[in-house]
């Protein structure tokens, strides 16, 4: 193996920049050269690539998005699409591919490996920490960080004005800044998709709230398939109990920013396993952590749907916490 690429695909999240770095200086290390291909799969398939060198990676680690830049490429859905650029990547020498990125983008990087023989290595870099085979992904722990100190300041507030809030935070599919920022921030209640709860069991819980003498309540929804529902759900708890609530959506800050110590940490050990993974000949994986323990995940695995389930246990302290 003498010549690598390394890339960041999907949405962004902070850490990525942390990844990249530990993945050329890695290889660096290990004599070998590194391209990074720009804007994801697009970048391969157009050909947009450069030789990263120790020195570009001064100072990127405490740097949010992706020096790479990182998107979405309808082309690479198709065989075609895969087939050029599996050419490509031959033609540019390649010998391993490292792909940062979620599930999408890893059921690309299989289907790479499985129809044109690319030496892929997956390392997962989401806010939604939506991969199955690994309890963290990188960007996780920023974006539940920026949350935080959001629903901190909007606490404030609540709590000045005796108010209700429903404050709508990322994940898709996935209820895990959900459930871990509902945790750490207090709040009454936390609506997720996959455990999904009446509205009027809502409605119910806050009243109680209220009659036991509370004053302010947040409650944190995840966004699910369309951002905006919280609005709805506040027109439900004015129509159905007379219940005012203020709405607060955090929106795209929570994909930005300066990584947390913890994904820095966690990024620089995913791109320096991953490395080291590679030249092992080990294809077709994704770096994880489970338990604490830095392991190698099939593919096949890691791109399994409805595998990581919001933790439900999460939902349950939060109701006990909440009297
Ligand atoms: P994430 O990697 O964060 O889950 P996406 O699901 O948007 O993000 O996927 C990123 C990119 O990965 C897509 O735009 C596409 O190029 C590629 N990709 C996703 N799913 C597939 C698939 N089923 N087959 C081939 N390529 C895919």
């Amino acid at each position: 193996m003498k010549r690598i690429g390394v890339f960041t695909s999907g949405g962004d999240a902070p850490g990525m920049n942390a990844a990249i770095r530990a993945v050329t200086r890695t290889a660096i290390q290990n004599q070998l050269e590194v391209i990074g291909f720009i804007g994801g799969y697009s970048g391969i398939l157009q050909n947009q690539f450069r030789l990263l060198q120790a020195r570009d990676m001064a100072n990127i680690l405490q740097r949010g998005g992706t020096i790479l830049k990182a998107g979405r490429c309808a082309e690479f859905f198709r065989p075609e699409g895969r087939a050029l650029a599996a050419r490509n990547l031959k033609e540019a020498g390649i010998d391993g591919l490292i792909c940062i990125g979620g599930d999408g983008s890893f059921t690309g990087a299989r289907a790479l490996f499985l129809e044109h023989q690319i030496a892929v290595v997956g390392i997962p870099g989401t806010i939604d920490n939506d991969v199955a085979g690994t309890d963290f992904t990188v960007g996780f722990d920023t974006a539940v960080n920026t949350a935080l100190h959001l629903i901190d300041k909007i606490r404030d507030t609540a709590d000045s004005h005796d108010r209700l809030f429903l404050v709508e935070v990322m994940g898709r599919n996935s209820g895990f800044i959900a459930a871990y920022v509902g945790l750490a921030a207090g709040a009454e209640e936390v609506l997720v998709s996959d455990f999904p709860v009446p509205v009027d069991s809502v409605i119910k819980r806050i009243q109680e709230a209220i009659q036991r003498g509370k004053r302010s309540s947040i409650i944190v929804v995840a966004e699910g398939e369309k951002s905006g529902r919280v609005y709805d759900l506040a027109e439900q708890f004015r129509k159905r109990a007379g219940l005012e609530a203020k709405v607060a959506i955090l929106g795209h800050v929570q994909r930005g920013g300066s990584p947390t110590a913890a994904d820095r940490i966690l990024a620089s050990r995913m791109g320096a396993m991953a490395v080291d993974a590679l030249i092992k000949g080990h294809r077709d994986v994704m770096v994880g952590v489970q338990a604490g323990q830095f392991v190698l995940v099939p593919l096949e695995l890691a791109i399994q749907k409805n595998q990581k389930q919001t933790p439900q246990e999460f939902l349950k302290l939060v109701h006990y916490l909440a009297i």
